[in-house]
Order: structure tokens, then sequence, then C-alpha cells
């Protein structure tokens, strides 16, 4: 294990302890690496913290939680930083983040039970790329796969491009190992479908964002790798058109559907900006666009014919304006940047205010339409940039400043924005979370949409797991 440590914080016991634990080489001064743990992926959080600790076994994750547990110090767990709501910084400059990125083993893989076991500092790449090994497929997917670590996915219960055929990571665990706050560990690595002892211990862990516990290993599920993919991108002239396209796409390939997703006409206009070199499928502008892709085990091409006939239904019925199927490998990718490529139109286009939300997927029209409407009457000319899995339900809602106004302007109306925001999505039946989860960032929003009797059990389980609230304080619940 690799310490990095500040200087002048060297001396203290605890130190020591971590320097036994973690062997010589496990201390280094601070550098411009130091920093990168600190602040967040997109530079929005940053907390400072007295060591970097980087184990390399799970033995070394409880040593250190017992050494944290019984100096009084608290800790971060950390995955690959790429999470979107503050969640891996800490707010007590005391705290030792915990780095998984040095605990990257593939333990076992059985494919004739289409499991795969990891470590959880693996990265989602890795992941997919060894089921891809034994010709089966990992199938969560996201922009940031390659640098984010399963441990962090768990803990986000991330979700992604397909969950509407396979469902986020909740869905595609079956088992856990986890260093518990008093530094014992829990080894539930089981490969079973079917469990019915008592509580589901693993799913309490999964969306925690490392406040019950540190994720250190995980049994994952695999399916089939679909041999056919076709990949379309159409212009629509609205979500509710959208939506209504969803469910003819559901009538003509059924379960073979694995994506769709939503783009307003902004954050194409914007994702061209960021990425020199992509252009749009079409010669005109439209107010909003899908992708949609389909895969399934028949013979290469098989599901052509149904997508086809999808889209001139589509067509005839005036739910499509225009669209295109993807002819090879290269063009899906090229389709597929103009979505993966979001955060980077996001950044382009201006600092707007993130939200990550869910209704009902027949709500979405609906919540987008009250949105737009609510936010324009408060703050004229406001961009509300749109975009996400409209497959689960699942939008990215981010609404920018109007032209002419600065960000730091903008930001003063931030809890204004949100409000706005989230109550329509309470009023729906909504999440104010779908798949980033709460961190800093929404903390104090929970307070608001969670009923008392919800708040009071999950601040009870906490204090059940972590009676000295070590693990993560500040994260989640208050
Ligand atoms: P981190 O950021 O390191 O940590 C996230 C949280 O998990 C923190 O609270 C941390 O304390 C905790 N944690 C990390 N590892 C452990 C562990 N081993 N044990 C216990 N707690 C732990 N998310 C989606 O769901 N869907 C998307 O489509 C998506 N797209 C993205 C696109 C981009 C370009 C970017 C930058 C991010 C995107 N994200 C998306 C958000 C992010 O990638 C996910 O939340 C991801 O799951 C975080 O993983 P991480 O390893 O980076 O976790």
């Amino acid at each position: 294990m690799h310490i990095i440590a500040t200087g002048d914080m060297l001396t203290n016991d605890l130190g020591d302890r971590l320097r036994a634990i973690l062997g010589p080489q496990g201390l280094a001064e601070p550098n411009a690496e130091f920093e990168r743990y600190c602040v967040s992926f997109d530079g929005a959080f940053r907390g400072p913290a007295q060591y970097i600790a980087r184990p390399s076994s799970t033995a070394q994750v409880s040593a250190v939680v017992t050494a944290c547990r019984k100096a009084g110090i608290s800790m971060v767990p950390q995955g690959g930083n790429t999470g979107l709501a503050g969640g891996a910084q800490p707010i007590d400059p005391r705290s030792i983040i915990i780095s998984l990125e040095r605990m990257r083993a593939l333990r076992a893989v059985d494919a004739q039970n289409d499991t795969i076991t990891v470590e959880a500092g693996m990265t989602l790449a890795e992941v997919q790329r060894h089921a891809a090994d034994v010709n089966r497929l990992f199938p969560l997917s996201l922009a940031s796969e390659g640098s984010c670590q399963i441990g962090g996915n768990l803990s986000t219960n991330a979700g992604g491009t397909q969950v509407l055929r396979y469902g986020n990571m909740r869905a595609l665990t079956l088992g856990l190992e986890v260093v518990l706050p008093d530094g014992s560990m829990w080894s539930g690595l089981r490969g079973l479908r079917k469990d019915s002892t008592g509580y589901d211990l693993k799913q309490l862990f999964i969306g925690a964002e490392g406040t019950l516990g540190i994720i250190t290993a995980a049994t994952l599920r695999l399916f089939s790798r679909p041999r056919d993919i076709v990949t379309a991108f159409v212009a629509v002239a609205s979500p509710m058109a959208a939506l209504d396209l969803l469910h003819l796409a559901r009538s003509h390939v059924g379960e073979s559907l694995s994506a769709f997703e939503l783009m307003r006409r902004e954050c194409m206009k914007w994702v061209l900006v960021a990425l020199p070199g992509q252009t749009s499928p079409f010669a005109e502008e439209h107010p909003w666009y899908v992708l949609i892709e389909a895969a399934g085990q028949g013979e290469p091409g098989s599901l052509r014919d149904p997508i086809e006939q999808l889209l001139s239904e589509a067509l005839e019925k005036g739910l499509v304006i225009d669209g295109v199927l993807a002819d090879s490998e290269a063009q899906r990718r090229r389709l597929w940047a103009l979505r993966e490529g979001q955060a980077e139109a996001q950044k382009a286009g201006g600092a707007g205010i993130k939200h990550d939300v869910s209704v009902p997927v027949s709500q979405v029209p609906e919540f987008i339409a009250r949105a737009d409407a609510a936010l324009a009457a408060a703050i004229p000319g406001i961009r509300p940039f749109a975009f996400g899995h409209l497959g689960d339900g699942n939008i990215h809602y981010n609404p920018m400043p109007p032209l002419g106004i600065s960000s730091s302007q903008f930001n003063e109306r931030r809890s204004e924005i949100n409000r706005i925001v989230h109550d329509i999505v309470a009023d729906l039946g909504g999440s104010i979370s779908a798949e980033h989860g709460v961190g800093q960032l929404r903390r104090s929003e929970m307070l608001r949409y969670k009923s008392p009797a919800e708040l009071n059990a999950l601040r009870l389980l906490k204090q059940a797991f972590d009676p000295h609230n070590l693990m993560n304080p500040g994260k989640v619940i208050a």
C-alpha cells in the first residue's frame, strides 16, 4: 500500500500505524498527484485529506479501517473519482481517502454460472474486457467507463445506457465483499440467483456511497454477447413523439431494445462545438433526437428489417421527422459519440445547473414540459439542456444561463432552480437522483423529498453500521 501524505501531519500516531500496515514505501510527499484525489473529476468539489491510502488487499483495507476507527479519524472511500455528486471528496480535512485503485484483480470467472468476481478497483472497461474474453457480456455502459471503478459503480448504483434491457448495478450484482466500519470483513461473494435467507445485506451497500462500509470485491452477472446490433439515430418533434416511438419500438423488437436515448436540439448543437470533427447525421436542425439500439442473438443483420419497418411505420405516423441507420461499426461509434460527448457539450454550452432525475417513463414528456414552462417563467431566456435515458425515465435536465448572464449570477439562483425542478419531479412520483447519487450535492434535498419515516429508517441503519460516524460522514444523509 502507498500512502501519500501532507508533510505537516506525518508525525502523528495514525501516520506511524498506517506506515507499519503499509510498508516503508507507503508514504509520499504532497505532490501534484495528491491533488487529483482531493478534487472531483469536474472540479466542482474539493476536500483536502490528511493521507491518501491505496491498499492492495482486503486485509490491508481492514487494517487501515481498524486504525482509523481507533484514532477516531473519518474515512472516504474513492474509486475512479468520476462521481458527479461530491461523494468521494472529504468534508473533514483530517480524513483519510482510501483509494481502491490498486485492488484490480480478476478473482474468478465462472462462464457456466455466468458470473465474474473482481476486486473493487477494477475499471468498468476492464470488467467488460474480461467478460468479452470468455465470450460473455457485462452490460453496464457509461461514458466514464475507462476510469470509473466497479466499487464506485456499486456505491452509486450506476445506470447508464443499457438499463432498459439489463437493469442498473443493483440488478447486475449477486455478491459482495465488504470491510465494515469496525474493520471486520463480510464475505458475501455468492453467485446465487436465488437466496431467501433473510435480509439482502448486499443491497444495503449498493447505492450507499461508501457510508456503510468499503466494498472490496463483487460477483457480477454476465450475459450472452449479442451477435447482431442495429443502431438508428432519428429526429423527432417532441418528447411525446419520442415516447410514442419507444412504445412502437417495443412492439417491433421487443426485449431486443437495448438503448433509447433522448437529446434536445441544444445538446446536439453543443456536442458538435465540443467535439470538432463530429457531424450531425442530418442536414437540418431538429427539436429533439433519439438514439435507438437493438441487440440480439440472431444472425448478424437479422434485426435490421424490424428496425427499418419500425422507422417506416414511425415516419408514416408522423412520429419521426428523419432518421439514419448505422451501416458499419465506425458509423455506429460516430452516432454514439454524439450521445457520449454530452459531458463535453455541457461544458462548452455554459455552466449549467445539473439535475439527474427520474420519473415514470410515461411521465417524461410531462416533466420536461412543466419544468421548461416553470423555469422560463422564473428566468426568461433560460436554456434548459435535456438529454438522457428515456427508455428508463432518467433525464439529465441541466438548465444553462440565459445568454448574457454570467455563470456566477446564474449560480446565485441555484436553490430556486433546484426547487422548481425537484418539486415537479416529486409531484410526478419521481426521484431527485436517478443514477449519480446524493453525495454532498443533494444531501439537503433529501430532507425535503424523503418522508420523516424514511429518513428515520435511513439514520437508524447508518447508526447501526457506523455508530461513530466515521465512514464517509456528511454524505447522503445528514
Ligand atoms: P467515485 O467517484 O470514486 O466515488 C463515487 C462514490 O462511491 C463516493 O461516494 C465514494 O465514496 C464511493 N465509493 C467509491 N468506491 C467505493 C468502494 N470501493 N466502496 C465503498 N464506496 C465507494 N453515472 C451513471 O450512473 N450513468 C452514466 O451514464 C454516467 N455517465 C457519466 C459520464 C461522464 C463523462 C462522467 C464523468 C460521469 C458519468 N457518470 C455516470 C457518473 C460516474 O461515472 C458514476 O457515478 C460512477 O459509478 C462512479 O464511479 P467511480 O469509481 O468514479 O466512483
